[in-house]
């Protein structure tokens, strides 16, 4: 299984997920040019995709998404309420209403030879969901855009091999960056986005022997630093009452508008 993010973070998101015969693209929150970019860095094109999964219908994950499917019809899973949410976005233009797979009871689908789970997130939005995905070797999840989790979450997301998480911000940089005090509660609320230090206390929950490397993205851009995302979760693995260590894996930090380093599970 090969992850490759094309893009993280909160003007943009867009993240390859694929083996040998499967090629998923979880959210389209970037030009559809980029997009196309990114799947040429991966020797792959547009006609390869055999699905997109879009986790919400903020902007940031779905920005791309109108251009891309006038361009090929791909199949999109979605919960029915981000679906009605896309729908409604009107700048994204027109849709083949066929294209739309909805999620009903947000239950397992396969997709070739992968399995994807959705889960249901904390966060603004109609029906926001997560993803976790297996193949037949490896087992792997990408988790953004949550203001909290529970144990019900974690649970769910069973045993990885790779953890992609949300470490949205810097609490401090938040409480006194540029942005309004609506929008800082917001962001800081349950239903917001997870700061560093709740990133680095999320991914210590599911720590376990098999994960090889970790990789947090969705960093903001006003509120966090690539190096302060890193130290404070890599602190916050070392602090927690796991074995683990933050030095025990490689920590990657996704970059905001480029291709990151492609993980290998
Ligand atoms: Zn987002
Ligand atoms: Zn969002």
């Amino acid at each position: 299984m090969r992850i490759a993010p094309i893009a993280s973070g909160s003007s943009g998101n867009c993240i390859y997920v694929g083996d040998d015969n499967t090629h998923i693209l979880i959210d389209a929150g970037i030009s559809a040019k980029n997009i196309e970019e990114g799947l040429h860095s991966l020797d792959l094109s547009l006609d390869d995709i055999d699905a997109i999964l879009i986790t919400h219908e903020h902007s940031d994950h779905i920005k791309g998404l109108g251009v891309l499917e006038r361009k090929r019809e791909i199949p999109i899973y979605a919960s029915q309420g981000t679906i009605e949410g896309i729908l409604s976005t009107k700048s994204l233009g027109y849709f083949n209403r066929d294209c739309f797979k909805s999620l009903r009871n947000l239950s397992p689908f396969t997709i070739n030879d992968f399995t994807f789970n959705p889960h249901p997130v904390s966060h603004d939005a109609n029906e926001p969901v997560c993803f976790s995905f297996e193949n037949a070797h490896k087992r792997a999840a990408v988790v953004t855009d949550l203001g909290c989790y529970d144990d019900e979450l974690l649970k769910s997301l069973g045993k990885l091999d790779f953890i992609f998480a949300e470490a949205n911000h810097d609490v401090r940089m938040l409480q006194l960056g540029p942005y309004s005090y609506p929008l800082k509660r917001r962001i800081l609320s349950d239903r917001g986005h997870l700061s560093n230090e709740a990133s680095g206390r999320f991914i210590s929950k599911l720590l376990n022997d098999d994960i090889k490397s970790i990789m947090i993205g969705h960093l903001s851009d006003k509120n966090n630093l690539p190096d302060l995302a890193y130290e404070a979760v890599k602190v916050e693995i070392t602090m927690s009452d796991t074995k683990y260590d933050g030095l025990d894996f490689p920590i990657y930090v996704a970059k905001r508008n480029e291709m990151s380093k492609i993980v290998y599970c």
